[in-house]
């Protein structure tokens, strides 16, 4: 991914809308690239001058951890693996420690299909390259000695701010939670700035606070092929809609579709489904989640969400059949109503991870 992406778009344009008819508020929107992929922040409810030096801010933000979690770019996050692969015992550059941590319990809790440690198998796929054209699937050896190595976040022992790893296998990549993390981040330092009414949305995948004047934000679903809309729903309060899509990086082989989210109990891209959103009220669950229950499939998506703490799914399988559990269903508005919708058992009340 290139880092050179600090360009900002000068749209910082007032949008007026109708509120209940008697109450007008702008909504400022301003658009910039994090992350490589574009980013849009909507606020309401500020001054003009508030807005600005709050996008300002968080462009800044999303450059500093974009440099901070690259990990195919000199930075923490490749020194950090290094010293994983070296198997020393190390201090843990602070901008990498919280998300070890994180990742460790969240990949714990998805039975290892969300797995940050299998940034070997990503680049072995050549998923980590800025193009991905004329790529084909690697040696299948190879891929079946990195499964056999199995890199997991148990491998790393985390002790206060240092760390030890006994697996040379293990790589982090934060690409399926970066972005997350980024965006409750990205929220918190708003909230900081005394704003309460805000979207950031990061290429398709968001949290959003507050209302927009006291209606919930609308926000539309990803069609599985990438363009278009596949339904809408309705957020406020706080709420982080995430997806994840086999349509996001991919190359065809021979008539295939290989894609970037990897099964690592495999080592080839994950099979069954085509995209999966998750609304969570943490974006960095979300988004770990999505890429999870992604991996996890039709089959045993309910199960993980379960254990992951995750209230609300739809998942779309390779047969374009949805499946949602009841309360994401009453949630959704779908485009074609004629879309096969299969609904599931409700998840229950063992929901229980909230914060990261
Ligand atoms: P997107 O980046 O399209 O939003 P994800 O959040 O699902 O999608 O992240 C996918 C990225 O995460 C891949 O490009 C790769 O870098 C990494 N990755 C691939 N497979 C896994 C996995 N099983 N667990 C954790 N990270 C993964
Ligand atoms: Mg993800």
């Amino acid at each position: 991914m290139s880092t050179a992406v600090r360009f900002l778009i000068p749209l910082l344009t007032a949008v007026l809308f109708l509120g209940g008819c008697e109450k007008t508020e702008p909504v400022y929107n301003s658009r910039f690239l994090a992350f490589g992929t574009l980013t849009d922040i909507s606020i309401v409810g500020v001054t003009r001058e508030q807005a600005e030096t709050a996008v300002e801010t968080l462009e800044e933000d999303f450059a500093i951890m974009h440099k901070a979690w690259h990990a195919w770019a000199p930075g923490p996050l490749t020194r950090t693996n290094n010293l994983l692969a070296e198997g020393v015992r190390f201090a843990v550059p602070p901008s990498v420690l919280t998300l070890m941590r994180i990742s460790k319990r969240l990949s714990h809790q998805s039975e290892h299909l969300f797995n940050p440690a299998v940034g070997k198998l990503v680049e072995l796929w050549g998923f980590q390259s800025d193009s991905l054209e004329d790529h084909r699937p690697p040696d299948a050896e190879a891929i079946a000695r990195l499964v056999e190595a199995n890199p997991n976040m148990d491998d790393i022992e985390i002790d206060g701010i240092h760390a030890q790893c006994s697996n040379p296998a293990v790589k982090l990549d934060f690409g399926a939670i970066g972005k997350g993390y980024g965006i409750d981040l990205a929220i918190e330092h708003l909230r900081e700035m005394g704003i309460n009414n805000a979207i950031v949305n990061s290429g398709g995948d968001l949290r959003a606070i507050g209302s927009r004047g006291g209606h919930p934000w609308r926000i539309a679903i990803r069609s599985p092929s990438g363009s278009g809309t596949l339904g809408f729903l309705y957020v406020s309060g706080d709420e982080s809609v995430f997806t994840s899509g086999n349509y996001e990086r991919n190359y065809l082989w021979k008539g295939k579709l290989y894609h970037h989210i990897i099964d690592p109990r495999s080592g080839y891209p994950a099979q069954g489904t085509r995209s999966v959103t998750v609304i969570h009220d943490n974006a960095t669950v979300a988004d770990a989640a999505a890429t999870a229950l992604f991996v996890a499939g039709p089959k045993d998506w309910r199960r993980i969400a379960r254990q992951m703490g995750i209230k609300y799914v739809l998942l779309i399988d390779t047969d374009n059949v949805v499946h949602m559990n009841p309360a994401m269903q009453k949630r959704v508005q779908l485009m074609n109503k004629e879309q096969p919708v299969k609904i599931s058992e409700p998840l229950g009340d063992q929901a229980t991870a909230k914060t990261p």
